[in-house]
């Protein structure tokens, strides 16, 4: 069963089987030490570039800014939910760290 994912509208949503499902303005707490000094990035999402699915997580790579000191850019691919039985289950994105798919690659 294949599960299709999308970016819409010049990068504003991530689509899943032709559902909007994430949005940007979300602020996300993120740990992504390469991204600013910052302990924990308060990261504000503006757009969406692209997305996978790698079998564990549903990803989107995604630029925006660092609300606390005010770095902006792209953190790298950061998850935001899974494919279970070929059902999107979206992450609790505001209660959660969100760490980049390559920091937790390195570590
Ligand atoms: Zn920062």
């Amino acid at each position: 069963m294949s599960v299709a994912l999308r970016i819409l509208d010049d990068g504003a949503w991530l689509s899943v089987n032709d559902q909007r499902r994430v949005s940007v303005s979300e602020l996300w707490r993120l740990n992504a030490p390469d991204f600013c000094s910052c302990e924990l990035v308060d990261f504000i999402a503006e757009g969406f570039t692209d997305v996978s699915a790698d079998g564990r997580d549903v990803a989107v790579t995604t630029y925006g800014e660092c609300i606390a000191c005010g770095e902006s850019g792209v953190p790298g691919r950061l998850p935001v939910g899974r494919i279970r039985h070929g059902e999107y289950v979206g992450y609790d994105r505001q209660n959660m760290v969100i760490e980049p798919i390559e920091t937790r690659l390195r570590n």
